[in-house]
């Protein structure tokens, strides 16, 4: 095998082999773009390093090999005593991460090669400079030394000569302080600052391959899911220099702009620096159009290049770049990240450029990106205070006084107050708080902090690790930059997309992307939204190429018309429990209570006309479309009053010496009823195997609604869904008996009725026995949540806000299982389910409506296992459509 490629020898498709840099630097050097020469190491050597703890054996000759052609290319040998050549070595691996060794500069100098650079740079402090830039990052990145040791060192030169930036020291202030790295260097890593050029660059490269293990860099893999096996590629690049006077620089450009999409001149200039300067932000950089007047020449190379990387990638690029003395450098490409609305409308433009095709398109697009856009937004065009930036966690704009606790929250929310609840970090106590904010803003924290994960899966907007918000929740206040004190009570609005925090209210306005999917601004017009038409057109191109049909959780009619002008094709989950609600309470608690079967069947008369109206109207609203409706599946307790609230009534009527009969019963019945595991208990199709008369009535409203829509000229397309099935005995007497029912309202009706009965396949039995159960169900849906909760054994109710935290830490999984369908276990039993169910029954019909039906990746997963729908809630549908459309390209 072959260790080292020349930049000339790679190309941009072998990031697995090179490395994303690596692969970029040599399509540029192949595209005949000014590339330093240089050349990278493959993956592959860092594999073996890792595996077997020492290098492969052919490396060293061939690193040694590509280092002279190097050296014959540029006239002058790796840290040759009088005119130097200096390289840098760059980690860079399949996909950025950070938590990886970066960058070591200028290697190759020591204490002899520094006086040749001196003679030939003619600058004896551009030198020192360098000399000490390198033993700092060799020392802390290479050799481990603490890096604070250094910048202290620094800090103590500059006060000394009582200066406060570095460029003021001089020559001779440089020299001392190497002298002073050096010894930092031998006290903390007992051993000299190597002096030998090739044994600094053998080192540094070593020091890469290791720092693919780095406890960090470990941990980013576990979250972001990125295999541990790939290792990290080491780019060695011969060094050019932006600081070496004004005609010189450093700089960062996008081909457009990754905020807009617009096409012109975005980027950053630094004259007379270095990369890390930039980032350092020693000095101001100048916008990137003023490099026209500074270095006309380099400035034109610049504009061309761009437009020749955009054309080759068909894509925004991102770019480094150095002039040294007056002649241009690309350090690094590589195609560069947008925001959420730019991704969309540079999608489009490519298209209409040529660039792209349609299927393309869509590959550039995400999910996750169209439900960042629907989401409502801080007006951009108001004044706003911004005091702190955190990490945006969950998106959003939320706006309401601060409060420092959750007591407080829930009190304040219950008298009508919008409220955000500010913590240094939530943990489960907070939970109440959290529900009755309308947002939760924190110091502490990232991206998989109890409260990012428990907001995002409430669907609330929270801002985590503001960490220059300093909350004092003892004294109820926080204090912003700049000292500002925010008491309790005064408004702040948080930005969960952007991660800001302004003080008072923020204007909100609805995201445009909602106002088109509802109907309320339209793409096409003459002042239509660019981003809007950039969307509309993308799901056009979504919707032509998608296989899943795309249907609405939805139980009334006014969200069945919601999902439907969003683009659902049906509902395929219609809850009836949420019927049950509100005045109907009273009803199902007779039903419930009834000690005879006259009292049962009373309760559910009075219930059968309400619940049949229900879905009169769900069946005009989805008209000639699919309507999936579930028959009652939470367990009975949930329809009655607390038993605890209730047993304290009861115990003070009765010391009150007036009992209420009622009450009494209802107790009871509350203590007959209780469960420890509700979810696994008397639920689903149980219910209606033990309350008879209950799903039967369910059943007759259906089948009455659908004749009385066929009698007004309607569609109805009704569907009969039983829930929490796990063997197909419980099916085949439920269906009995609802066939029995359809085939007498026909009989009275004169209403021929097609109503297909199916069931959900939530749990494991049930999907073990999917062959069986196929026998008696027309279609499955699975009921992914129920289904995740039993395989997993993980309480849906609980788990998320309990120890997930700890879980998604530990890298234990990336994602909630509740989030994500877990392919692996759930996912499998899915996939076998469905191929066991058509087996048996070729024309089953397969959908999903647990949460995992609006996610993105999970419903990829869903299109490979063949379903033919998904279902989600109505503000998911536009990202289902669009992700099955993705999932099919
Ligand atoms: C499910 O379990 O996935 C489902 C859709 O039903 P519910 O969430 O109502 O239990
Ligand atoms: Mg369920």
């Amino acid at each position: 095998v072959k260790f080292v490629y020349d930049f000339t020898e790679g190309n941009k498709d072998l990031k697995d082999l090179l490395g994303g840099k690596g692969a970029n630097l040599a399509e540029m050097t192949n595209l005949g773009l000014p590339v330093p020469p240089g050349f990278t190491i493959t993956t592959e050597a860092c594999k073996t390093y890792l595996d077997s703890g020492e290098e492969p054996a052919a490396l060293r000759d061939e690193v040694s090999a590509h280092l002279e052609a190097l050296e014959a290319a540029m006239g002058k040998k790796l840290g040759q005593a009088d005119d130097p050549l200096l390289v840098s070595v760059r980690s860079g691996a399949k996909f950025s991460m950070p938590g990886m060794m970066d960058t070591v500069l200028n290697i190759g100098l020591s204490d002899k090669s520094v006086q040749g650079l001196v003679q030939q740079a003619g600058d004896e402090r551009f030198a020192w400079d360098s000399y000490r830039r390198l033993i700092q990052m060799f020392g802390k990145t290479v050799l481990g030394v603490d890096g604070e040791l250094f910048e202290d060192a620094l800090d103590k030169a500059k006060e000394a000569k009582k200066v406060t930036v570095d460029t003021e020291l001089e020559a001779a202030d440089l020299k001392k302080l190497v002298t002073r790295f050096k010894r930092i260097v031998k006290t903390e890593a007992g051993r000299d600052f190597p002096q030998d050029p090739r044994e600094q660059m053998d080192l540094a490269i070593k020091a890469v391959f290791d720092s693919w293990n780095g406890d960090r860099a470990k941990l980013y893999r576990r979250q972001e899911r990125i295999p541990h096996d790939l290792g990290t590629a080491v780019n060695v690049c011969s060094m050019v220099f932006g600081n070496l006077g004004p005609d010189s620089g450093t700089g960062v450009a996008f081909t457009r702009d990754p905020a807009s999409g617009h096409q012109g001149v975005y980027g950053d200039y630094l004259q007379n620096a270095q990369g890390e300067d930039v980032v350092a932000g020693i000095r101001n950089t100048v916008p990137l159009a003023e490099l026209e007047s500074i270095d006309k020449k380099s400035y034109d190379q610049l504009m061309q290049i761009m437009e020749t990387l955009e054309n080759h990638y068909k894509d925004l690029c991102d770019i480094e770049f150095t002039i040294e003395r007056g002649q241009l450098w690309m350090l690094q490409t590589r195609v560069g990240k947008r925001t959420a609305g730019a991704a969309f409308r540079i999608a489009t433009q490519l298209v209409d450029q040529g660039l792209i095709d349609e299927t393309e398109a869509l590959q550039r697009v995400t999910g996750a990106q169209l439900a960042q856009l629907m989401f409502p937004r801080f007006d951009e065009n108001a004044k706003a205070a911004q005091v702190g930036r955190g990490i945006a966690a969950s998106p959003g704009a939320a706006v309401g006084k601060a409060v420092f606790d959750s007591y407080t929250a829930v009190k304040w929310s219950r008298s009508g107050e919008k409220v955000i609840l500010v913590r240094r970090e939530t943990n489960p106590d907070d939970l109440d708080g959290m529900i009755a904010a309308e947002g939760i803003l924190t110091s502490r924290g990232g991206k998989t902090s109890h409260a990012a994960v428990v907001a995002r899966g409430m669907g609330k907007t929270c801002v985590c690790g503001a960490e220059e918000l300093e909350v004092d929740t003892k004294r109820r206040r926080m204090t912003v930059p700049g000292g500002h004190v925010v008491e309790e009570g005064d408004v702040i609005s948080i930005d969960g997309s952007s991660g800001k925090v302004y003080l008072g209210e923020v204007p909100v306005v609805p995201s445009p992307v909602v106002e088109y999917f509802e109907g309320r601004m339209h793409a096409g017009a003459d002042d239509a939204d660019e981003l809007v038409e950039a969307v509309h057109r993308i799901m056009a191109f979504a919707d032509r190429k998608r296989r899943l049909r795309v249907r609405a959780n939805a139980d009334n009619a006014e969200d069945a018309l919601r999902a439907r002008r969003f683009g659902a094709q049906g509902i395929g989950l219609c809850r009836t429990e949420h019927m049950f609600l509100g005045d109907r309470r009273e009803l199902v608690e007779r039903l419930i209570l009834a000690d005879t079967d006259a009292e049962r069947e009373e309760s559910l008369k009075e219930l059968l006309p309400l619940q049949k109206q229900d879905f009169v109207e769900l069946f005009e609203a989805m008209d000639g479309l699919p309507v999936t409706i579930r028959l009652l599946d939470p367990p009975l307790h949930e329809f009655l009053p607390d038993i605890t609230e209730l047993s304290v009534r009861v115990a003070l009527a009765e010391a009150r010496k007036d009992p209420h009969e009622n009450e009494l019963r209802l107790l009871q019945a509350v203590h007959r009823l209780h469960e420890q595991n509700p979810m696994l208990g008397l639920r689903g199709v149980r219910l209606g195997l033990v309350i008879p008369g209950l799903f039967t009535m369910q059943v007759r409203a259906i089948a009455e609604a659908a004749a009385e829509r066929r009698n007004a000229k309607g569609d109805p397309r009704a569907e009969i869904m039983i829930p929490l099935v796990g063997t197909v005995q419980e099916l085949e007497i439920v269906r009995e008996e609802a066939d029995q029912v359809i085939a007498e309202v026909q009989a009275a009706t004169g209403v021929e009725l097609k109503l297909a009965i199916g069931t959900m396949i939530e749990l494991p039995r049930a999907a073990l026995t999917a062959g069986q159960i196929a026998e008696a169900a027309e279609f499955f849906s699975f009921g992914t949540n129920d289904l995740t909760q039993t395989v997993w054994g993980f309480s849906r109710d609980d788990v998320e806000a309990s120890f997930f935290t700890a879980y998604l830490e530990k890298g234990i999984f990336g994602v909630s299982p509740f989030e994500t369908i877990d392919k692996d276990g759930v996912g499998s039993l899915v996939k076998a389910a469905a191929k066991a169910g058509r087996e048996t029954r070729p024309d089953l019909k397969l959908g999903v409506c647990g949460e995992h039906g609006g996610d993105p990746e999970s419903v990829h997963f869903f299109h490979e296992v063949g379903l033919d729908y998904v279902s989600c809630s109505p503000f998911r549908i536009p990202v289902a459509r669009l992700e099955a459309g993705r999932a099919a390209t």
